[in-house]
C-alpha cells in the first residue's frame, strides 16, 4: 500500500496509503478527510439522513460496519449499534465478533444492541437450514434481513445503515447485469425508502468507498477489528463477482468507480420500496405469501423437531 518517501497528496506530509484509482496518496489525517468526505457526500446525494438523526447500524465485528458506525458518529449522527450473534464455529468467531463489537460500543460511548439469532428462533441455524433442506449461508442471510429489519423497528429507530461498500455494490451490479435480473437492477439503489409498519428505511453510506480504502481507514484508526472469517463460508472470502471486479480495478485503476457510481448516473429514478398489499398471518410483515419466509422457515423446523420427538417416543 505504502512506498518509501512517499508524500500525501494534500499536505505532503509522509503518505501511508496509496490509491491508484483516486491518483492520491494521503497521510492518516488526510485519509481520514477523504474517508468522511467520501461518505458525507454519498448520504446528500441520496438523501440517507437528515443531520443529526438516530440511525441504527448493523454491526458485524468487520471492518466495514464498524467504520461505519465511527464515521457515522464523527459525522454527529445519534448512531446506536445492532450486533446480531449467531454462536457458529465452536464460538470462536462469533465471541471475537461480538467482542470487537462491545469494544467498538465503549470506544464510542454508543448504545449496542446486542441479540442471539439462537434467541430470536427459537433453533439453531444449523437446524433451520436442515428442517428446511436449503443452504445454511442462504437461510442465514434471509434470517438476518428479516431480523436486522425487525429489530431496527421494534428498536424505534426507522433507518437502518450497513457496511456494504463500493466492491460489494459494483459485485452485485456485475452480477446483476450478467444474469439479466432485471428487477433487481431496478431496485439496486444505495438507499431503500421504508414502508410505515413494514420496512425500516436501509441506508448504505460507504458506497462510494473501496473496501481497501476502508482497510486503510481501519488500520489508521485502530479500529477494533473482528480477525477470521465466517466458519460456514468455506474459505470462498469473495464472491466471484466481485473478484471479478477487483482484478479489473488492479488492471485498470478507477474501473469500480466508473461502472457503479457511472450505473447510479444513468438512473433515471431511484426504486420505491414495492407496496405489500398483504401480511404475513404469524408475525405481521409485508409478503406476498400468506406467511413470510422466516416463518416458514420457523414453521417447518418446529414440526420437524416434533415430528422426531414423536418419532422417538413411539418407539420407547
Ligand atoms: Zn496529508
Ligand atoms: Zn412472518
Amino acid at each position: 500500500m505504502s512506498e518509501p518517501g512517499m508524500k500525501c497528496s494534500r499536505c505532503t506530509a509522509p503518505a501511508r496509503f496509496r490509491f491508484p484509482a483516486h491518483n492520491a496518496r494521503f497521510c492518516d489525517d488526510c485519509l481520514e478527510v477523504f474517508v468522511l468526505r467520501q461518505v458525507e457526500r454519498a448520504i446528500a446525494k441520496f438523501k440517507m439522513l437528515t443531520p443529526g438523526q438516530k440511525v441504527l447500524v448493523a454491526v458485524s465485528g468487520g471492518k466495514d460496519s464498524l467504520a461505519c458506525w465511527q464515521i457515522l458518529k464523527e459525522l454527529g449522527y445519534q448512531a446506536e449499534g445492532l450486533h446480531v450473534s449467531l454462536e457458529l464455529g465452536a464460538g470462536q468467531f462469533s465471541d471475537a465478533s461480538l467482542a470487537s463489537c462491545q469494544e467498538m460500543a465503549q470506544r464510542l460511548e454508543a448504545p449496542l444492541h446486542l441479540l442471539r439469532m439462537e434467541d430470536l428462533t427459537g433453533h439453531s441455524v444449523e437446524d433451520i437450514s436442515r428442517a428446511n433442506q436449503r443452504n445454511f449461508c442462504s437461510v442465514c442471510g434471509t434470517l438476518k434481513r428479516y431480523y436486522l429489519n425487525k429489530l431496527c423497528l421494534d428498536l424505534g429507530f426507522d433507518t437502518l445503515a450497513t457496511g456494504h461498500h463500493l466492491d460489494d455494490e459494483a459485485g452485485r451490479l456485475l452480477g446483476n447485469m450478467i444474469r439479466r435480473h432485471q428487477r433487481h437492477l431496478d431496485n439496486q439503489w444505495p438507499v431503500l425508502e421504508g414502508t410505515p409498519g413494514g420496512f425500516a428505511k436501509k441506508i448504505k453510506p460507504m458506497c462510494r468507498l473501496a473496501g481497501r480504502e476502508i482497510k486503510a481507514y481501519a488500520k489508521a484508526r485502530d479500529l477494533p477489528v473482528a480477525q477470521g472469517h465466517c466458519p460456514r463460508s468455506k474459505g470462498a472470502t469473495l464472491p466471484y463477482y466481485q473478484e471479478a471486479v477487483l482484478l479489473l480495478e488492479e488492471r485498470m485503476p478507477g474501473t469500480t468507480r466508473d461502472f457503479y457510481l457511472g450505473f447510479l448516473e444513468d438512473k433515471v429514478k431511484p426504486p420505491v420500496q414495492p407496496d405489500v398489499a398483504s401480511s404475513c398471518s404469524v408475525c405481521g410483515a409485508p409478503t406476498y405469501a400468506e406467511a413470510c419466509t422466516t416463518c416458514r422457515f420457523l414453521e417447518k423446523t418446529a414440526r420437524r423437531k416434533q415430528e422426531r420427538t414423536g418419532a422417538a417416543q413411539a418407539q420407547s
